[in-house]
């Protein structure tokens, strides 16, 4: 089985440092269950190709196994030799380990920057189908190409094997490219070489925590990792769950006591979902996306308004939808109301084919509560991929701050805001995302507007 990673990064030699393994020359590790060899088919300024070959030797892997136990022919005849599975993981583990971890001495910037690459696997067991390999690798912002073989090339009316060559690409860290690829082979393949005990779940959660606790199929993925064993499904659960760092340390309050009493007199809160829903209204849609949508305020004003024939309410936050649940009284509205209404548990920082093809979007007060990479990766779910006809985003104007006089200067009004923009910073960000997008975005003040400062709120509406 054979794992190949390709960059065109220039120079794209530095793969080489980023791997700890030399360009020109070809290594080989010993493993408990064969052998793994790293090279490189291609080392030049423009492209890089580097691959770990894994030799499985069948007949070792099972030689002081305890041999009266079942089927015994199937230790020696299986596909294990030939398939990426849980042994391409340990083999990544334990040869590219350094990378893994993220460490690079020679040239330490390289690890944190996210640059082109592909893998390819060559050959990957897929039980579950294209449609899996998409759902497992698209979120965290691959593109996947797979190439399906027959069973026998000889007796095409066998029909299809579940084996493919799976190339995936994306701009990515290498250490996250290493710990997707680690913790997600085994999950395609659904077999385990080895125990599944609590050492597994250790590593799942050391490799996979911060990104797996937002993916959405993250119970599916957990599940295959741990093969199906429920009490460790539950507790890795539980476990990712309470380690989702992108769930905002303040909730489920959305306003911080802070924010509630500087905007009160103004009740800039329901000001801001007057502006939205009044934009969302003109642009005509009849689907509307309400993204970070936290206890279901304007979901509420939503429901109300006939012209919005289907609405999704999303947060990553599961204390906040289970609040907006209660608010809206979901299980006692008519089921025709109900039925325009479905709340999702989800991150705006993956792709989410749930949240393709509706009319609008609103990010109401969500954006400031995202760190810059996060932000970025928003950008790409909510304008490349989820991509509606209409985007709203509001989000504090920084200048109106000095208008408080209980803010004490330069502190941000929620204690989970990341930042808060000047009109000049937003109008930027925005432009750039626009442009980068194909939108177009103009821009309304929301709230008392001040001739020096401008209004509390900041409203941009992109559309394309
Ligand atoms: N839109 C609501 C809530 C704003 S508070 C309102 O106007 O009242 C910000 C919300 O964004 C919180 O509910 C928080 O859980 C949610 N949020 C933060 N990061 C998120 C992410 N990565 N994906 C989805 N929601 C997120």
């Amino acid at each position: 089985m054979l794992l190949t990673i390709t960059t065109d990064y220039q120079p794209a030699t530095d793969l080489g440092f980023l791997l700890h393994k030399h360009p020109d020359r070809l290594q080989t590790f010993d493993l408990s269950f064969g052998q793994a060899h790293v090279f490189y088919p291609s080392a030049s300024e423009a492209h890089c190709a580097a691959c770990l070959l894994l030799d499985v030797d069948p007949v070792g892997m099972v030689r002081g196994k305890n041999r009266n136990q079942g089927d015994l022919l199937g230790h020696y005849v299986n596909d294990r030799p030939y398939v990426a599975s849980s042994l391409l993981s340990v083999a990544i583990a334990q040869v590219l380990g350094t990378a893994m971890a993220g460490r690079c001495q020679q040239k330490p910037e390289l690890v944190a920057t996210p640059l082109p690459f592909s893998a390819r696997l060559d050959v990957l067991p897929v039980r579950g189908g294209e449609r899996f390999l998409q759902d497992l690798f698209e979120p965290l912002g691959y593109t996947v190409e797979a190439e399906r073989y027959p069973l026998d090339e000889a007796f095409p009316e066998w029909g299809e094997s579940p084996y493919y060559s799976v190339t995936i690409r994306a701009t990515v860290t290498l250490r996250d490219l290493l710990t997707h690829l680690y913790v997600l082979i085994p999950v395609f393949d659904n077999e385990k070489h080895y125990f599944v005990g609590e050492d597994e779940l250790e590593k799942l959660l050391a490799k996979g925590g911060s990104w797996l606790a937002a993916h959405p199929q993250k119970e599916q993925i957990t599940r295959r990792y741990l093969r199906h064993r429920h009490s460790l499904t539950r507790q890795a659960l539980d476990r990712l769950l309470a380690m989702d760092e992108t769930e905002p340390k303040s909730e489920p309050s959305e306003t911080s006591p802070q924010e509630e009493t500087l905007e009160k007199p103004l009740s800039l809160n329901d000001q801001r979902h007057g502006a939205v829903l009044a934009a969302l209204k003109a642009s005509g849609a009849r689907s509307v996306l309400d993204l970070g949508c936290g206890e279901g305020k304007l979901l509420r004003d939503l429901l109300q308004e006939k012209q919005f024939e289907q609405i999704v309410g999303m947060d990553v936050s599961i204390r906040s939808l289970e609040f907006a649940q209660k608010r809206l009284k979901l299980d006692r509205l008519p089921p025709r109301q109900a039925e325009r209404l479905t709340l999702l548990h989800g991150s705006l920082i993956y792709r989410d084919r749930r949240l393709e093809g509706f009319d609008a979007a609103a990010l109401v007060e969500v954006i400031e509560h995202l760190d810059p990479p996060r932000l970025a990766a928003l950008e790409r779910a909510v304008f490349e991929f989820a991509r509606p006809q209409t985007v709203i985003v509001t989000t504090p104007n920084q200048e109106y701050n000095v208008m408080w006089e209980t803010l004490p200067a330069g502190q941000f009004r929620h204690n989970d805001h990341r930042f808060e923009w000047t009109r000049h910073q937003f109008a930027a960000w925005a432009e750039k995302v626009a442009q980068q997008h194909g939108y177009q975005v103009r821009f309304l003040p929301v709230g008392p507007e001040d001739e020096k400062v401008g209004s509390p709120t900041q409203m941009g509406i992109f559309t394309r």
